[in-house]
């Protein structure tokens, strides 16, 4: 298992996602690639400073499993990890959500990006870290790609940040590893995780862009690394300078003060909604 973590390290280095002086939230699911990700930047930079966050998202039947297996590998890691609960910030749970809009993703997506920045800012982070893999990635740039939003596609890239000071970069240190290999480390490394997927769906989608892609990789092998590298190194830097002309000018949001396009950001939109029913 030491190639999984030879390619993170080099993800790390290749990208310089992580400095000696970095303060690092690590968005802890209880899914196998967060536990993988936490687990093997403890191994690769154990000096780091780290605070692990778990969003209990309140979907019925299966938050509580997800909880506890983040808190069952937080503990066996040496780390803290704080529990934040989506009710508490948005005044309803993913089920309660769930009843009254056929569409809960977005919303969930959103939210969630909301509260590992708003946590990150507030215990003081300089970067988030994510699980997103290889397979996550491709099944997004895939429809982006086959929809010719080359300009969205741009966006997902292993490090990012926006231009706001309360947007903490944000670093994919798994991008280059299957789903696959990741479940084979965590198996192997006997690391706790929860196999349990959303039963909202979304990852019903992602999956069936994931089996198109395995479909090619297993025709064409190292399919997967070509059409990362050639997004990453090849169209990416082509296309940039025509996003950096478009770039989206960060607002604070007068609420919260957290960035925002317009006047008001998404999640205080998303909140105020709510409220009203
Ligand atoms: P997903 O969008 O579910 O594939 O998740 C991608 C990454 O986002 C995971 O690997 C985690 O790092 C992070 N993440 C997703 N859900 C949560 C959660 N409930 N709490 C904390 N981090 C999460
Ligand atoms: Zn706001």
């Amino acid at each position: 298992m030491k190639f999984v973590e030879r390619k993170v390290e080099r993800t790390l280095r290749e990208y310089d996602m992580i400095e000696r002086s970095d303060k690092l939230l690590v968005a802890l699911s209880g899914g196998k690639d967060s536990s993988a990700l936490l687990h093997i930047i403890k191994g690769l930079a154990p000096d780091i400073k780290l605070i692990c966050l778990h969003i209990d998202l309140g979907v019925e039947g299966f938050s509580e499993q997800w909880r506890h297996k983040a808190e069952e590998l937080a503990s066996q890691e040496g780390v803290e990890l704080e529990v934040v609960k989506l009710k508490d910030l948005l005044g309803c749970t993913m089920s309660e959500l769930a009843l009254r809009h056929r569409k809960v993703c977005s919303p969930c997506g959103l939210a969630r990006r909301y509260i590992l920045n708003y946590y990150g800012n507030l215990r003081g982070a300089t970067k988030i870290a994510t699980g997103h893999n290889l397979d996550d990635v491709l099944a997004v740039l895939w429809d982006l790609y086959v929809a010719g939003d080359l300009l969205e596609a741009v966006k997902l890239q292993p490090a990012t940040r926006l231009m706001h000071p309360k947007a903490l970069p944000r670093i994919k240190p798994l991008i280059e590893l299957t789903d696959f290999e990741l479940k084979a480390y965590v198996d192997i490394k006997a690391l706790p995780y929860s196999p349990a997927r959303c039963p909202f769906g979304r990852e019903s989608k992602l999956n069936k862009r994931k089996k198109i892609i395995d479909a090619i990789e297993s025709m064409r092998p190292s399919f997967k690394h070509t059409f990362l590298k050639a997004h990453i190194k090849r169209v990416s830097p082509l296309l940039s300078p025509l996003l950096s002309s478009r770039a989206t000018d960060w607002k604070s949001c007068t609420r919260c003060g957290m960035p925002s396009k317009g006047e008001v950001c998404g999640m205080c939109q998303l909140k105020e909604h709510l409220k009203k029913g």
